[in-house]
Formats: C-alpha cells, sequence, structure tokens
C-alpha cells in the first residue's frame, strides 16, 4: 500500500475508534455541552468498566500477586516542598515556542522547522521553557506561600512515604511501592484522542534495590511489564522498545527504556521503564538501615511506569477489528474475556412474551449478574441488532433466551468473535463462563 493511503487508513481507524467510544458510552469528550476543555476526558458506564479492569489487573499482578509490594494512595495536593526537592519546580518543563502570525503554541522538540508555523507558515517566535506543573492556591490567603501544585507524576507519594512504609512494615530489600492514581500536566498540544492529556492517570511502582544490583531488576522489570501488557492483550508485535538518548531523558534518570506502541497517528510512547538512581529518596532526605549488610543506604530505585490512559487507547487499538456479515461490515472489539467491559448479556428472543422475559430474568440474569456483575440486559431491537450492538462493546458472549429454553433449559450462547452459537444448560452457565474468565 502507497504510504498516503496508509496514513489515510490509519487516521480513518483513529476516526472509527473515537466514534465507537463515543457510541457505545466507552469516553466523551470533557466538559461536552460547553464546547470541552481541551486534554481532557470523561469516561461513560463501559469506559470505566475497562479502565476498572485494566487497573484490577495491575493491581493483582504487581501488588496482591507479590510479597514485597506495599500499595499507597497519597494526596494528589501535596506541599510544595516535595515539588522543589523533586526537581519539578525548576525542571518540569517544556520548551514552548508561538507563532507570530497565527498565536498557536506548539512543543519546539516535536516540530522539524523550528522557524516555520506548520499550520499557517508564519514566522515562528523565540523558544521559552514552560512549566507544565498546574498551580493553584489553598486556603483564602492568596501570597505565595500558599501555592500548591497538582501532582505531575504519582511517583513522588511514594517517595515521600518511604518512611512511613519502611516503619509501618519494616520491608527487606529490594522492595517496592504501587499506587495507581491521577496526574495532571498542562500539556501544550492535547491531542490523539487519550494520548496527550492534561488531566489523566498512572499506575506506577518504585522498586527500591541496593545499588549494585539495579542492571538486574531493570532487566527483571522490563520483562514483567512485557508480559503484563500481553496479560491484558495489547499486541505486543505493536509495541517496541526505545532506549532513551540522555539528552531526551528526564532530569531523574539515569537509564530509560519507553515502551512505543503503533498508534493509528505514529509510533509513540505506551509506557516507561527508567532508573531513578538515588535521585528522589536523596533529595528527600530519606534513607533506609540496611540490616543484612549492617549499613545504611539510600536506596536506589527502579521505575516502571504505566499510563491508563494510554493503555486503554493501546487495547482498543490492538482488539478493534472488522468482517462481513451478511454482507454488511461489523466491527468488533476483541477483549479477553477477563478484561471486555461487559462479560456477557442475557436477551430474551422476544421482549412481548412474558415467559421469555421471566425466564431470561430470573433464571439467567439475575444469578450470572450476581455472580460476575459484568452482565448486561439487552432486549433493545431485533437479536441481530444486539449482537452488532454487543460486538462493539467486546461482549464475548451472547445468551439468548428462546422458546425451546422453557422446556429444556438450555440457552443460546454465541461467540462475539466466530459468531457460532451453541446449546448450553442454564445450570451450567456459571462454569462456562468461569472457565472463559480465566483466558
Ligand atoms: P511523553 O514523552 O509522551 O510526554 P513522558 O515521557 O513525559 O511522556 P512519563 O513522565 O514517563 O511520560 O509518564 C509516565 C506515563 O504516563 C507515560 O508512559 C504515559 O503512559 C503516561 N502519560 C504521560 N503523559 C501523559 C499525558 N499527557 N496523557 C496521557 N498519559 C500520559
Amino acid at each position: 500500500m502507497k504510504k498516503e493511503n496508509i496514513k489515510e487508513t490509519q487516521n480513518d481507524l483513529m476516526e472509527k475508534i473515537v466514534s465507537l467510544c463515543k457510541r457505545r458510552g466507552f469516553v466523551f469528550q470533557g466538559s461536552e455541552i460547553y464546547g470541552g476543555l481541551g486534554g481532557t476526558f470523561d469516561w461513560g458506564h463501559f469506559g470505566v468498566a475497562l479502565k476498572n479492569n485494566i487497573k484490577q489487573a495491575w493491581w493483582k499482578k504487581f501488588v496482591d500477586g507479590r510479597r514485597d509490594m506495599y500499595g499507597v494512595d497519597a494526596a494528589i495536593l501535596m506541599n510544595s516542598k516535595v515539588w522543589e526537592a523533586s526537581g519539578h519546580v525548576a525542571g518540569f518543563s517544556d520548551p514552548l515556542i508561538e507563532c507570530e502570525k497565527c498565536k498557536k503554541r506548539f512543543r519546539a522538540d516535536q516540530l522539524s522547522d523550528i522557524k516555520k508555523c506548520p499550520e499557517c507558515e508564519g514566522k515562528l517566535g523565540s523558544m521559552r521553557q514552560f512549566n507544565m506543573m498546574f498551580a493553584t492556591k489553598i486556603g483564602a490567603m492568596e501570597d505565595s506561600a500558599a501555592t500548591v501544585y497538582l501532582r505531575p507524576e504519582t511517583a513522588q507519594g511514594m517517595f515521600v512515604n518511604f518512611k512511613n512504609t519502611v516503619d509501618a512494615f519494616h520491608p527487606r530489600l529490594p522492595f517496592g511501592m504501587a499506587q495507581i492514581g491521577k496526574a495532571f500536566r498542562n500539556e501544550i498540544t492535547p491531542r490523539d484522542f487519550l494520548f496527550r492529556q492534561r488531566e489523566f492517570e498512572q499506575m506506577e511502582i518504585e522498586y527500591f534495590v541496593r545499588q549494585g544490583t539495579w542492571e538486574k531488576y531493570f532487566e527483571y522489570w522490563k520483562d514483567e511489564m512485557t508480559e503484563w501488557m500481553q496479560e491484558i492483550g495489547i499486541d505486543i508485535k505493536r509495541v517496541h522498545e526505545l532506549e532513551v538518548p540522555a539528552e531526551d531523558r528526564a532530569h531523574y534518570s539515569s537509564r530509560t527504556i519507553d515502551f512505543e506502541f503503533d498508534y493509528p497517528f505514529g509510533k509513540k510512547e505506551l509506557f516507561g521503564l527508567a532508573y531513578r538512581t538515588d535521585f528522589d529518596l536523596k533529595n528527600h532526605k530519606l534513607d533506609y538501615i540496611d540490616e543484612e549488610m549492617g549499613e545504611k543506604i539510600v536506596p536506589h530505585v527502579i521505575e516502571p511506569t504505566f499510563g491508563v490512559d494510554r493503555a486503554v487507547l493501546a487495547l482498543i487499538v490492538s482488539v478493534y477489528a472488522e468482517d462481513q456479515k451478511d454482507g454488511e461490515v461489523r466491527s468488533y472489539l476483541k477483549f479477553k474475556p477477563s478484561i471486555a467491559p461487559v462479560i456477557c448479556a442475557v436477551s430474551p428472543l422476544l421482549k412481548n412474551k412474558p415467559e421469555l422475559v421471566e425466564y431470561a430474568n430470573t433464571k439467567v440474569f439475575a444469578p450470572l449478574k450476581a455472580e460476575f456483575g459484568r452482565v448486561a440486559w439487552d432486549d433493545n431491537g431485533n437479536i441481530g441488532k444486539r449482537y452488532r450492538r454487543q460486538d462493539e462493546i467486546g461482549t464475548p458472549f451472547c445468551i439468548v433466551v428462546d422458546f425451546d429454553t422453557l422446556t429444556d433449559n438450555t440457552v443460546t450462547v454465541r461467540d462475539r468473535d466466530t459468531g457460532e452459537q451453541e446449546r448450553i444448560p442454564v445450570a451450567e452457565l456459571k462454569n462456562y463462563i468461569n472457565s472463559k474468565i480465566s483466558i
């Protein structure tokens, strides 16, 4: 395929994904009825469910599934001394450049020509550093002492609780702290749907090690991250590791690998893995008594960091599929059952037949809902329409109660990917679905 055609197909794919996300209640533009607010999105019912499943899969693997990890949920507002010590007040900035003609602003490091405006070809002004932290005031005073920042990363919430965690749990090195939460960055050019937002969510781990062992644990976390991406269903063939050169690394990092993903708009960062050395603990004047070695040390840190929103986007791009069914193009999301926002949908064949509705509701829907939670009731439109809707939501199984069910207590279970249907006894449904969730 020619280069321009590939670009067009990819733009087209992105448009289809954005529109599906809105149509099916995953993601909406933030403050939409007032014209939106750049770089913000609101999540609808299925988007929340998908995000929760991703976050739970992360927590299960990296916190509940281990004995060396301690969870944290720190406040978003922190004393501004934290951000002075961490280097963010002085150094968390992007190079900003403004067009003298159209007044549009750009990130200079993302332009191929820093003299000519990519929008109107006008002259670009001089470059200046733009701090990306959102500042606000705390309390009623308007003086500078009351300035606080919305956190631009969740990491510092863990570093400042390092001592509390050591005192409360007495962990031995190596051990980690993990946190899921919102982060805020005043991005100059929010763009590409969920990819670059001003308010987003991170899942981060700070893994504390002895200095001499950092390389071993860096490799170890690289593999863990890759494994998790595969577990949730991100297409690993689209993921590429980039060794970030020194001049592009964050101020705290001595080595960084970006996991880049082939999004429809190009190859860009999905997650990152950084060796933060002892930079943060040292700057916060924190240390650790290493009882095994009999000395006081400042542990070094390996940081695997995951963006929830980019995980959602990469996953949707990975599982989006189209095929031809009955002369029509069908689009569907091939989520793994363990991650899908809805695991199964229950329908009475006809909604005006009370005996079917009654059976479907009490003998199928209610017990499955009580067991799995992620179960939808769908009696809107004909069966074909219901299947198309559930395909777009990514529901792996559609269960239909028909007239045979009333006599033989079996239902039709339709597989989202193949469209094949099989008869399953109602009494077997829980086991059937349980066996699929583990996949
Ligand atoms: P980029 O180079 O794309 O700006 P970054 O290197 O600044 O990203 P990190 O500071 O490493 O990003 O943040 C950790 C993770 O948080 C990223 O890997 C990404 O998944 C997510 N993330 C960062 N910035 C944003 C954003 N503006 N919108 C959505 N997710 C983000």
